[in-house]
């Protein structure tokens, strides 16, 4: 049988970084077993809808090029795929499980359960509405039946609660953890359906994921706690339950605990993949797209942020992970984001790039800068600085000595090679760089060597001095090469604009 996934994202906001990596691991899976990959927004909690979040959840996958088979947006024989849209489907069954002793119907008020709360607290226990206190409670367990039908029909508020069987050991099992024993004992009454018509994630997922005919379910730790309330759903239905596999926490670069909103902002790195604008705050979150990081070099991060091939090998296309991907390789323990290691990802991404590819992911950086060139000229400025590109951000930081002359130069680098009389070199070189009416790179190279030793001048000194004219600091790719694509025209000016600001 081939494998039926399922990404299951609610749209309460922005898609942290973690839930990219579920949908991808969903992925990697589907596709090397020639299964299906499903996209299902869950969004039955009204109260944690958020605008836009579909919208940008959709959008994020388009990015990463990750596509779905099935879904929102895309269609497919299961649908509709947002619950949303699926709510009458629900209700039999939670009638269903009522009838057959699985689930009861609760009136208790916000207030007296609160009330309950608190006296368990004053005694320092915690209150669970499970099968030792149910019996004191307001529900259809200790109503009588017309009671609890009047109720009902004079639309009083309610909600369906699971009914656990009292002390009973649940077996899970997982496909990255084993198997894991759970006593009944330790669990709550879940709600299942209220009485506004909506069900609750556990009863919709379940519900859904058997409908959808979904074999495996590839979905983060925070979950796991959730799982024996699933399996004994599926039992209670007398459905067959789907694999279970609980993916290891995403985590922060330094110290412990789940990689948050906060830790990016402290530590400057996205956690979204795009950029996120929220609607209730106003708040801004950057994303991995708007940063300048390529949809290749943040999948391949995170492939292996939580699995390992068992080889040494770090980069991989996507069909080489699809090869290679297997839920027994994901690790246990949860996986540290690294920051370092993104750049670097980012890096090798960039590099395997053609100066051509890279271009319209820079273009806007010029625009934005006021600068019109030419393609052809910003082409060949990425073909020189392209090995120092970590994000394309970082574009006009490496290049805008190509684009503008310097306004300010090297306060170092001045203070080591600028000497007396290095103004006057310059204009030596400026004009053995100009001696030929056409510029040729091997011919100026020669000629200026040549009259350096000549000369004996210090040649660290000279050269350094001519990059700090030409680029504001001593830095930059080859010189010549350099001087060929800026011109030497300009060449000129900025060795006339360097002596007067120094020497004058
Ligand atoms: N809607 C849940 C979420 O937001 C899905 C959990 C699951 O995959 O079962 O993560």
């Amino acid at each position: 049988m081939k494998p039926r996934v399922r990404f299951a994202p609610s749209p309460t906001g922005p898609l942290h970084i973690g839930g990219v990596r579920t949908a991808l691991y969903n992925y990697l899976f589907a596709k090397q077993h020639g299964g299906t990959f499903i996209l299902r927004i869950e969004d039955t909690d009204q109260t944690r809808f958020v605008e836009g979040a579909e919208a940008y959840i959709i959008e994020s996958f388009q990015w990463l090029g990750l596509k779905f088979d099935e879904g929102v947006g895309i269609g497919g024989n299961f649908g509709p795929y947002k619950q949303s849209e699926r709510k009458e489907i629900y209700k039999p069954y939670a009638e269903q499980l009522i009838a057959n002793g699985w689930a009861y119907y609760a009136f208790d008020t916000p207030e007296s359960l609160d009330t309950k709360r608190k006296e368990a607290e004053s005694q320092k226990k915690t209150f669970q509405y499970d099968a030792s206190t149910r019996s004191q409670m307001e529900n259809s367990l200790t109503l009588p039946e017309n009671e609890v039908q009047r109720r009902i029909s004079s639309g009083e508020q309610f909600v369906i609660r699971f009914k656990y069987p009292e002390n009973t050991d649940i077996p899970v099992h997982d496909l990255i953890r084993g198997n894991v024993i759970i006593n009944s004992n330790l669990l709550d009454d879940k709600v299942l359906y209220k009485s506004d018509g909506m069900p609750t994630y556990h009863l919709a997922n379940i519900v859904d994921d058997h409908l959808m005919e979904i074999t495996h379910v590839i979905r983060g730790e925070e979950w796991l706690p959730s799982a024996p309330l699933h399996i004994m759903l599926y039992k209670a239905f007398g459905w067959d339950a789907p694999q279970f596999a609980h993916l290891p926490l995403l985590l922060k670069p330094d110290g412990n605990g789940k990689l948050s909103k906060r830790d990016g902002d402290r530590l400057g790195f996205p956690v979204f993949p795009l950029l996120w604008n929220d609607p209730k705050s106003g708040e801004t979150s950057s994303g991995y797209r708007e940063s300048g990081y390529l949809p290749e070099a943040v999948i391949n991060m995170l492939a292996l942020l939580g699995w390992n091939p068992g080889t040494e090998q770090e980069i991989f296309s996507l069909e080489e992970l699809v090869n290679l991907f297997s839920l027994e390789k994901i690790s246990k323990s949860g996986a540290k984001f690294s920051l370092d290691k993104a750049k670097w990802f980012n890096h090798e991404y960039l590099q395997v790039k053609t100066a051509d590819q890279l271009y319209p992911l820079i273009e806007n950086v010029l625009t934005t800068k006021g600068i019109t060139s030419t393609k052809e000229y910003t082409i060949k400025v990425l073909e020189l600085i392209k090995e120092r590109l970590n994000f394309t951000n970082d574009f006009w930081e490496q290049s805008d000595y190509f684009f503008v002359a310097p306004k300010e130069y090297n306060a170092q680098d001045l203070k080591k090679r600028w000497k007396d009389g290095t103004g006057e070199k310059l204009r030596v070189i400026d004009r053995l760089l100009q001696q030929d009416s056409a510029f040729d790179k091997q011919a100026a190279h020669d000629r200026v060597m040549e009259h350096i030793k000549a000369n004996e001048w210090n040649m660290g000194q000279v050269l350094n001095s001519l990059r700090i004219a030409i680029v504001g600091a001593a830095k930059g790719p080859e010189l010549f090469t350099m001087i060929e694509l800026i011109g030497t025209a300009e060449v000129h000016q900025r060795i006339e604009t360097i002596i007067q600001k120094i020497e004058n």
